[in-house]
């Protein structure tokens, strides 16, 4: 390892004005420095990421039994946000798919419904929140109402402008309550997107992904980038902060994703549980009880 924490490296320090243009999306920040690493580290870091799986998996059982047997409240939510193909899909997919099934709660968040639009903006991002136990993940989040909404117009700008403040305090109130908050930022570059968009169209396996709307929303890229940099210049905090992962490459965002995720679960000190158990006579029971 470089001996820098990727959350060093990524994060995005709370009360500094974020300038995507200073990060390369074709980066890879914290990649050893060793020679394996550096001959193939495409290679090098498929084969980290499998190898660090396991662990992050056993992180999150210790997690979800601290839950279960010690009512510890502790959860983590982690929250992608990205341009159209930036790679979402594919790290819930590469990453998240590493961890048991059975303690994970992914959400993807698409255009309000009826109902949803009925509702104050939070409302639907409160219901879809991890018990305590579980590794949330948002595909798309609350942020989506200051990107896309303030992007298009679809409130007015006094409505979307408090909702940073608004973001925030539902957030310090979650890290209270027993959330660890990971937001990441997949950043990629528009010539990365656009290969990305005809390689879903010349893919027969891809085609189901393309969506003529990704154009449309590709043509004001400037226009994100800002509304990015406002969400990660006022909403990163220390309860929850903002990292900015370099995605143009794939294999070294699964890596700095599946790394990160890992020095923030190891640092939450979960340990097993130990139950309240006298073992000595609850193995005389069970050898001694017969099956009726
Ligand atoms: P996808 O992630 O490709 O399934 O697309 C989901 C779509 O839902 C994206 O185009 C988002 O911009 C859109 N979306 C998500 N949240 C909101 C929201 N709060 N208001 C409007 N559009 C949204
Ligand atoms: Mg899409």
């Amino acid at each position: 390892m470089s001996g820098v924490p990727i959350r060093e490296l990524l994060l995005v320090p709370p009360g500094t004005p974020a300038d995507l243009a200073a990060i390369d999306p074709r980066s890879t920040p914290g990649l050893p420095e060793d020679r394996a690493a550096q001959r193939d580290p495409k290679a090098w870091a498929r084969a980290d990421v499998a190898a660090r799986l396991p662990q992050l998996a056993e992180l999150q059982e210790r997690l979800y039994a601290s839950a279960k047997v010690a009512r510890d409240p502790r959860r983590v939510l982690l929250v992608l946000q990205a341009m159209d193909c930036g790679g979402k899909d594919g790290t819930i997919k590469h990453v998240v798919g590493g961890l048991n099934p059975g303690g994970v709660r992914v959400h993807s968040f698409g255009p309000p419904t009826r109902e949803e639009r009925r509702h104050h903006f939070l409302w639907r991002i409160r219901r879809a929140l991890p018990a305590a136990g579980y590794v949330g993940v948002f595909n798309r989040s609350q942020y989506e109402d200051v990107l896309v909404v303030r992007v298009h117009g679809l409130v007015s700008p006094e409505i979307w402008s408090r909702r940073y403040d608004e973001i925030n305090r539902l957030e310090a109130g979650l890290s209270v309550d027993g959330f660890t908050i990971v937001k990441v930022m997949l950043h990629i570059s528009p010539e990365e997107q656009a290969e990305r968009l005809l390689a879903r169209l010349d893919d027969p396996t891809k085609r189901w992904k393309y969506n003529v709307a990704d154009v449309e929303e590709r043509s004001r890229w400037r226009e994100y980038q800002e509304a990015y940099e406002a969400v990660l210049t006022r909403c990163s905090t220390s309860a929850a902060p903002w990292y900015v992962v370099p995605a143009d490459r794939k294999w070294y965002r699964d890596w700095a994703v599946a790394q990160l995720l890992t020095e923030v679960m190891d640092g939450m000190h979960l340990r097993y549980p130990e139950p309240e158990l006298d073992l000595e006579a609850e193995r005389k029971r069970v050898l001694a009880t017969v099956p009726a």
